[in-house]
């Protein structure tokens, strides 16, 4: 049953997914809407947004060319995300679930919420994908990652159609084998020990798995989210106490950087810095991390 009488909730299932993959999604998967309900904390739960959902799909695409990998930060720091990519995908998901089902489906806002700042989305678009099983958690700030395709970036389709709960991924590809090592040899894994705000710290249990994660979300979003930058350079201009101090507020050369990205639209202005998952063997070396890797995995299949 899938809300809809009419439809078969199974051949549905498969015919959404076959369409995200078509489209250039690496994974989909179908989480447990009553879990994340419970999860969720009020305000955010799915049903917030949607209150009739029966289903929340989640999709997850590429992150950068094996290329990206190899270049200096500061290039790096124009790269973005390819999410925007993923939420092309939900959009159209959405609009292929109401025209093939006549039932309701909507695109997950990926954004903020707009009552409570620019550190709480809407959604958790990486609990939804958790719970769908296209992820797990890191010790990288808790970027998912999955052992196939290494780090993606994800987005969201809720609908009133009810299908069938994919389950979380039953193993956590982090820590890999040689950040275990790293981590008994000198205290850090590899993200935890590049991070050049050092706002990764935690720690690997006896049997090597994770057993505690600590993130500095505002230090990372100083260095890497850079509308929280904007603010604090304007504060400080108009604190100045003088003309000098203002100009060298204003356009000091890093400062000038925020305002040529904002006037390009950078997707820049809003990415991570990368060094964590520069150096994480399961973003950078999963079999299928970028396509270079999926381009022979393809052929020799
Ligand atoms: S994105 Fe940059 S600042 Fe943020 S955790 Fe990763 S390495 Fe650290
Ligand atoms: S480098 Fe990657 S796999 Fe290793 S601990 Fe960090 S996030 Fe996990």
């Amino acid at each position: 049953m899938t809300g809809n009488n009419s439809v078969d909730a199974k051949e549905a299932k498969q015919a959404i997914l076959d369409y995200c993959l078509r489209k250039g999604a690496l994974a989909v998967g179908v989480a447990d809407v009553d879990a994340l309900e419970r999860i969720a904390p009020a305000g955010h739960r799915p049903s917030d947004i949607m209150p009739k959902v029966k289903s929340v799909i989640s999709i997850g695409v590429g992150g950068q060319t094996q290329g990206a990998w190899s270049v200096p930060a500061k290039a790096m720091g124009y790269f973005g995300s390819t999410e925007s990519r993923a939420y092309t995908i939900a959009y159209g998901a959405a609009f292929f679930i109401e025209g093939r089902y006549q039932t309701p489906a909507i695109y997950c806002p990926p954004d903020m919420d707009n009552e409570k700042g620019p550190r709480v989305p809407l959604q958790s678009l990486k609990l939804h994908a958790e719970v769908a099983g296209i992820g797990a958690r890191s010790l990288a700030g808790d970027i998912l990652l999955h052992p196939d395709f290494g780090y993606m970036y994800f987005a969201s389709i809720f609908t009133e159609l009810a299908l069938a709960p994919d389950q979380p991924m039953a193993e956590n590809p982090c820590p890999a084998p040689s950040c275990v090592s790293m981590y008994r040899s000198i205290g850090r894994t590899p993200c935890q020990k590049f991070c050049p705000v050092q706002c990764l710290s935690g720690h690997i249990d006896e049997d090597g798995r994770q057993a505690e994660m600590h993130y500095d979300m505002a230090a990372c979003a100083e260095m890497s989210q850079q509308y929280e930058a904007v603010p604090a350079v304007l504060a400080k201009a108009m604190a100045a106490e003088d003309t000098q101090s203002r100009e060298d507020a204003l356009f000091d050369p890093d400062n000038k950087m925020l305002w040529y990205k904002m006037s390009v639209g950078s997707g820049g202005l809003l990415a991570q810095c990368f060094e964590c998952m520069r150096v994480c063997p399961i973003a950078t070396q999963s079999p299928l991390a970028d396509p270079i890797r999926r381009a022979k995995a393809k052929s020799e299949a």
